[in-house]
């Protein structure tokens, strides 16, 4: 440390006690140079990590609320709470790595989308729903859509995609067969 006398970067620690609960932790030290002491205190960064939120707000955050939020998504689903932890801790080191304190929330909300998609499909789809806040069913399709271009829908998927279509005012007429009459 650079003494505040004589500004020597050359010191001894002579003492060093912890206070508030091993929160800070006080060094005495003594500057090599002129021979004075002062005293430093170390501490853990609190709350480092914020999010930026649309209106531009900070906010501190939450590995709590996020994980929530993909739980509440992951309900009563075959998912494990190993797979969901997985979940939390790489969109945690990813959006930490490209934004190095301050995280845009919907820089967040992306990666948790692109998780969960790798997930499971209903999760994705529950947890979208929310994140997207829908405004109109349309919205809700968009996301559907790019969801199902994303992977090869399973059958059960494309039946419940057939049976939501409006069905067809005017069906394609079958092939003629020459003026025969089939069947009664
Ligand atoms: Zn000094």
């Amino acid at each position: 440390m650079r003494c505040p006398f004589c500004r020597e970067d050359n010191d001894r620690v002579v003492d060093s006690r912890a206070g508030d609960e091993g929160a800070t932790i006080r060094r005495r030290r003594e500057c090599l140079h002129c021979k004075r002491r002062f005293t430093t205190y170390e501490r853990i960064e609190e709350n480092p990590l914020r999010v930026v939120k649309k209106d531009g707000r900070r906010v501190p955050y939450e590995r709590e609320k996020l994980r929530r939020g993909i739980e509440k998504a992951c309900w009563n689903l075959a998912i494990s709470a190993e797979q969901i932890d997985q979940v939390v801790a790489s969109v945690e080191s990813e959006a930490f790595e490209q934004f190095d304190r301050e995280v845009p929330s919907n820089f967040l909300g992306e990666l948790i989308m692109r998780e969960m998609r790798k997930l499971h499909h209903v999760a994705y789809i529950r947890f979208a729903s929310v994140y997207k806040e829908f405004k109109d069913v349309s919205e809700f399709m968009d996301v559907l859509e790019e969801f199902l271009k994303g992977r090869a829908p399973t059958a059960a998927e494309l039946v419940k995609h057939v049976q939501n279509q409006p069905p067809r005012a005017d069906p394609p007429k079958k092939p003629g067969n020459g003026g025969l009459k089939n069947g009664p």
